[in-house]
């Protein structure tokens, strides 16, 4: 008998895009980083947080464009859903929430970037929150993509020139 978690399914709104995903957890979290609410067109962004080779694109890969120097976002190149985020680096990958077919099978259990949590769109939730630049590891990677002293976000971004507006050429998921 095994106490895995069943596979969790989603996709996009237009259908072309379907995964499978098999997190070992139900966590997830929110992220009010700027580049997180450009990138959703919203006030913040809810993800689910797994192994990349936790996550099986079915029908094949989403397109991806490079959202910074360090990292890739997945859409559906059809209808436009975002549907993941990962560093190039990384062997973690976010898929959004909201692109499972039942989001509600997650609970959300922190708040991440809230530096730039919008104020009049957050009810206090009780729940823990922090910073961007709090977590080491992405401060690092920022730094060594951007130069010593380079604070994470889209101010750094926009005066390294913006976000890569081609699609990523490294768009081959290894699983
Ligand atoms: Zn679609
Ligand atoms: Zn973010």
């Amino acid at each position: 008998m095994s106490d895995a978690l069943p596979p969790l399914q989603g996709g996009c709104l237009c259908g072309q895009i379907r995964y499978e995903a098999t997190p070992t957890h139900r966590d997830g979290y929110y992220c009010h980083c700027r580049m997180c609410q450009l990138a959703f067109g919203n006030t913040r962004a809810a993800f689910l947080n797994l192994r990349k080779d936790q996550v099986r694109w079915l029908n094949g890969p989403p397109a991806y464009y490079a959202s910074s120097k360090i990292a890739r976002r997945g859409f559906c190149g059809h209808c436009g859903t975002p549907l993941s985020f990962e560093f190039l680096d990384g062997e973690n990958m976010d898929l959004s929430a909201g692109s499972l077919d039942d989001p509600g099978q997650l609970r959300p259990n922190e708040h991440f970037g809230v530096e730039s949590r919008i104020a009049a769109w957050h009810v206090d939730d009780g729940l823990p929150g922090s910073r961007l630049d709090a977590n080491a590891n992405i401060m690092q990677r920022w730094r060594a993509a951007y130069g010593e002293g380079a604070e994470p976000g889209l101010q750094t971004l926009r005066r390294a020139g913006g976000t890569i507006a081609v699609p990523s050429a490294a768009t081959k998921d290894s699983a």
